[in-house]
């Protein structure tokens, strides 16, 4: 057999066309979940795919599965997938790349006539971005059993349509089961959303896991009264018992850092009167790091933070954890098979951790999973002026078919 390498142009030319589907003045995509957009993508994937002698099936959370045959092909495919939907001001890499780069992957094994032991199979994922339906890696949640799928179609977006009603709407509620299917090995290629391998000059990130995340959201309560008579020491001011707790999350953050991070990304104020000491304060808290205990670590401090800064001022509080991600650990042998094609392909590469949620936390759950980083420009997504190089893209989904060959043992 020779050594097959993907069509790097074939690939951009793909990503660039994807990316006219909700294209934004700015250069950046908008193309929500379940929107018109995101079946328009949907659609044009699925054609590229039956021009490569894919078999589509559609399951009923939407997911996309596009499957090319082994030589064995009752064996457990090995996969590749990623996400079409994006950000409101998202960008065109995020995500398309993952889906596009397993296509190129079809493409470059027909090219070459590589018949493969297993089958392959590249996957778009329903609604990854959880913006416009708040659960993010929805799709690949349901097929994981993270998620159920009937609480997944209820959610519902600012305008009150259901996951469920607009999954049909867009004619993508398909007939397949969700999950419950065999995967030999799943691989996802992406851009890596942060600075680390533009800093470094490296070309491939061998991702060996996801980063833990406990996200909290904490009301303190004083006393409401006048701006003007209440004296400074008889004061129960929410709000400024907020502030000195919101100061503690970015301390807690910068005591671990740089693997931890922490983010107040929503505050509010009641009655949010300019003459009235607030007697309410609401804050967010997420917190993030990929040690599992010293991610607890975070969120204690936190926890103990708030209680001492609460006593001092006479306050009370209440702290509701609202989501709890686990660091996500990938395999072995497939980080392994990414780092070793890397190596062999003759790319700088460095071992990194994802610091975002991605299709492949989910998949990490039920099957053996890696993902392959590729550089972008300042490290910046879900972004507009989000870019990548094609070289950089083309590696990445280099990286990918010779993982996917390695571990199909072809
Ligand atoms: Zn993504």
């Amino acid at each position: 057999m020779d050594d097959p390498r993907i069509d790097g142009e074939r690939l951009w030319a793909s990503l660039m066309e994807m990316a006219k589907i909700g294209a934004t003045p700015a250069g950046g995509v908008c193309r929500l979940a379940l929107s018109d957009f995101d079946k328009e993508s949907r659609d044009l994937f699925i054609t590229w795919c039956e021009d490569a002698g894919c078999a589509i099936s559609v399951d009923r959370v939407g997911n996309i599965f596009a499957r090319r045959a082994g030589s064995d092909d009752g064996l457990a495919p090995v996969v590749t997938g990623s996400h079409l939907d994006t950000q409101p001001t998202g960008g065109k890499f995020d995500g398309a790349y993952g889906v596009l780069a397993g296509l190129e992957v079809m493409r470059t094994l027909n090219d070459h006539g590589v018949e493969t032991k297993a089958p392959f199979e590249a996957i778009a994922w329903t609604n990854e971005e959880g913006c416009r339906f708040t659960t993010s890696m929805a799709g690949s949640g349901v097929f994981a059993g993270v998620y159920t799928l009937d609480d997944i179609r209820a959610h519902a977006d600012a305008d009150g349509l259901t996951f469920g009603e607009e999954l049909e709407r867009i004619g993508y509620a398909g007939a397949e089961a969700v999950g419950g299917r065999p995967i030999a090995a799943y691989f996802e290629a992406h851009i890596e959303q942060g600075p680390f391998l533009e800093a470094e000059n490296k070309t491939i990130g061998v991702v060996t896991g996801g980063q833990g995340k406990r996200s909290f959201e904490i009301t303190v309560a004083g006393r409401e009264s006048h701006a003007g008579t209440t004296p400074m020491p008889a004061r129960r001011d929410a709000l400024m018992g907020a502030v000195h707790m919101i100061e503690e999350v970015e301390a807690l953050a910068l005591a671990k850092a740089p693997e931890g991070v922490g983010t107040v990304g929503m505050i509010e104020a009641k009655p949010n009167s300019r003459n009235t000491i607030p007697g309410s304060a609401f804050f967010s808290a997420d917190l993030r790091h990929p040690d599992p205990a010293a991610l607890d670590d975070m969120a204690a401090g936190l926890k103990r933070s708030c209680g001492r800064i609460a006593e001092a001022r006479g306050l009370t509080y209440e702290m509701t954890e609202v989501t709890h991600y686990p660091a996500t650990k990938f395999d072995e042998a497939c980080v392994s098979a990414v780092r070793g094609a890397a190596e062999r392909l003759g790319y700088s590469h460095r071992d990194i951790i994802s610091r975002a949620g991605h299709d492949a936390c989910s998949m990490a759950h039920i099957a053996p999973a890696a993902m392959i980083f590729v550089p972008c420009e300042n490290g910046i997504s879900h972004a507009e002026i989000e870019n990548a190089t094609p070289d950089d893209l083309a590696a990445g989904c280099n990286v990918l078919l010779h993982a996917m060959l390695q571990i199909d043992g072809s």
